[in-house]
């Protein structure tokens, strides 16, 4: 039944809960303690809990009694409380009024909780800081679902690299970046060589475990700026924001040469090695977009294909 006065019937107002609270806290936390979706409870002054309703404990698992008096910290994640997460976000609350935000936090049970946390501090009419009212819901699976969903719009399947839709959104907005500061920026293909041959002496699976090997050395051999997105079959091309031809060149350098150092054992015990060609490209004023540095580093691949395979070359300007 839906009642006009109920905080939690309808949409959900948070200032709602902090007016209650302030207004009379053992009242408001008798209030909502049956509430089972929403996790509500009162902290003091100092961040301690001073009441646990029943949707806190049916998500985090923490019975009342395990929680009462305990710190606001207790409810995070070691990891969130080394980087002072729980102490920020009551200074931030005791500042602004209000914090709201996505949190890792605890479950009794050790598995991971995502919530949806909404904290308001709590001040008498003269501003004297009473306490915290805090509400959160558990998005865990929400979160997860969005995860799956974004990786699979975004990365290829087998290697996990940066699919080729993915590839081309993000480095065509790097390139507007790079031309507009007049920023460095490099492109290289890759494209390993007699792949067919890999396939036709050890199979299919063989070369599919190949080619996650590949796609862990270009990953292990970049920065965390560079993007490297699988787009073709054994094609992959890297995004060096930032490298222009000599940095990007050395970079590939290590890459060619490291993959060289990382042979592929198939699942009969039979062991095989790789070698790649590389063509790189690197922003200069006469280049517009994406499909012009692609172009250029497909002909540096060509030659570098043509020239005996497992060497970079570079597309002149
Ligand atoms: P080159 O040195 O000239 O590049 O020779 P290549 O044999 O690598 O020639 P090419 O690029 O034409 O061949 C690519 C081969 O990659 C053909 C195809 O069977 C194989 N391939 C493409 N995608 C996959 C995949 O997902 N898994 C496996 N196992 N093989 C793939
Ligand atoms: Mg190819
Ligand atoms: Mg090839």
């Amino acid at each position: 039944m839906s009642d006009s006065r109920d905080p939690l019937s309808g949409s959900f107002d948070p200032r709602q809960h902090e007016e209650l609270a302030r207004l009379d806290p053992q009242s408001y936390a008798q209030a909502v303690r049956e509430v089972a979706e929403f996790g509500i409870y009162l902290l003091d002054e100092q961040g301690l809990i001073q009441s646990w309703n029943h949707g806190a404990s049916n998500i985090t698992g923490y019975s009342e009694a395990e929680v009462l008096g305990q710190p606001f910290a207790a409810l995070f994640t070691a990891a969130a409380v080394a980087d002072k997460l729980p102490q920020q976000t009551l200074e931030f609350a005791r500042a602004n009024r209000h914090h709201r935000d996505e949190q890792a936090r605890r479950r009794k049970s050790g598995e991971p909780l995502m919530a949806l946390c909404t904290l308001d501090a709590i001040r008498d009419d003269s501003g004297r800081l009473l306490g915290y009212v805090e509400v959160f819901s558990d998005i865990t699976q929400q979160k997860e679902r969005e995860a799956a969903l974004y990786q699979r719009a975004t990365r290829d399947a087998l290697t996990g690299l940066a699919n080729r839709g993915h590839f081309t959104e993000m480095a065509s907005l790097e390139i507007v970046r790079a031309r507009r500061f007049n920023d460095p920026l490099s492109v290289a293909l890759l494209d390993l060589d007699h792949f067919k041959r890999v396939n036709d002496s050890y199979g299919h699976d063989a070369g599919d475990l190949a080619l996650i090997t590949f796609a862990k050395v270009c990953q292990e051999m970049t920065r965390k700026i560079d993007l490297v997105g699988r787009i073709g079959g054994e094609e992959v091309a890297i995004l060096l924001p930032r490298a222009n031809k000599q940095p990007a060149y050395e970079m590939l350098q290590r890459l060619r040469l490291r993959l060289m150092e990382c042979p592929v054992r198939t699942n009969d015990g039979k062991e095989f090695g790789l070698t790649v060609s590389i063509g790189l490209a690197s922003l200069n004023p006469d280049i517009r977009d994406l499909r012009e540095l692609l172009r250029n580093a497909d002909a540096a691949l060509y030659r570098a294909k043509r020239e005996g395979r497992n060497r970079i070359e570079a597309w002149f300007e």
